[in-house]
């Protein structure tokens, strides 16, 4: 099973990825975390990066298509994988679509988050994420349990482009790059949620849909045998 989650910066995505990772038990691909990991790391990239992502740009599709390759290529990802923060564009979805045919995987199942403009300007300028667990909180709507510390004790950290004037420019982008790519996958097996809502009715939503892919695609159990 492929799971892409998908919606403006946020949505609510990095909240929901990992309660999907740990409910399916599926390797999470969160290409912003990868991306942030590699800036921290100085590697190669990191650096090529760092100011580009400052500003609200998006890292060229080469470079994210390679990244997605390399991860996907992993054992783990054999039978499917959840992500989050790509295909941004239509040529990243594309790559993903032939890399998919190619290894025999299903079609992937979207799942958009909608929210609000206004919605996503306060909970973007509110956003402390964890850069240990990776856990997301908001000052105003989801304050950890000690001011500035994520509750498993790691300051948290305020992104560099969650910044107002930033944030604008973000979402222009995903206007411009990122919506296409829903009419790129046409409607078919795509959902969109109201994100708006509280993060358990989003995710119980979430559980719901992705229960029933699961019957379509689980292996019935053979029926046991009735000699003894
Ligand atoms: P958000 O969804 O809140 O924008 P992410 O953590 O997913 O946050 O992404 C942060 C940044 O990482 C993006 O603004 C962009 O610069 C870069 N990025 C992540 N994924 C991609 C991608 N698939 N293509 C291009 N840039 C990406």
């Amino acid at each position: 099973m492929i799971v892409l989650l998908f919606g403006p910066p946020g949505c609510g995505k990095g909240t929901q990825s990992p309660r999907i990772q740990q409910w399916l038990e599926i390797p999470l691909i969160a290409t912003g975390d990868m991306l942030r990991q590699e800036i921290r790391s100085r590697t190669r990239l990191g650096r090529g990066i760092e100011s580009l992502m400052a500003a609200g740009g998006y890292v060229g599709d080469e470079q994210m298509n390679r990244m997605l390759l390399r991860r996907t290529s992993q054992a783990d990802c054999a039978q499917g994988f959840l992500i989050d923060g790509y295909p941004r564009t239509v040529n990243q979805a594309i790559f993903l679509e032939r890399l998919r045919e190619k290894r025999g995987l299903p079609a992937p199942i979207v799942i958009h988050l909608q929210v609000d403009e206004d919605m996503l300007l306060m909970r973007l300028s509110g956003r402390r994420q964890c850069a240990e667990c990776k856990r997301v909180h908001n000052i105003f709507t989801n304050p950890p349990r000690v001011e500035g510390l994520c509750d498993c004790g790691v300051p948290l950290e305020e992104r560099n482009d969650d910044r107002p004037e930033v944030v604008r420019a973000r979402l222009q982008l995903y206007a411009e790059q990122t919506n296409p790519v829903l009419d790129y996958y046409g409607g078919q097996n795509c959902y969109t949620l109201d994100g708006m809502r509280h993060q358990d009715e989003v995710f119980n939503e979430i559980q719901g849909i992705l229960e029933s892919q699961l019957v379509h695609v689980r292996p019935r159990r053979p029926a046991r045998s009735t000699r003894g």
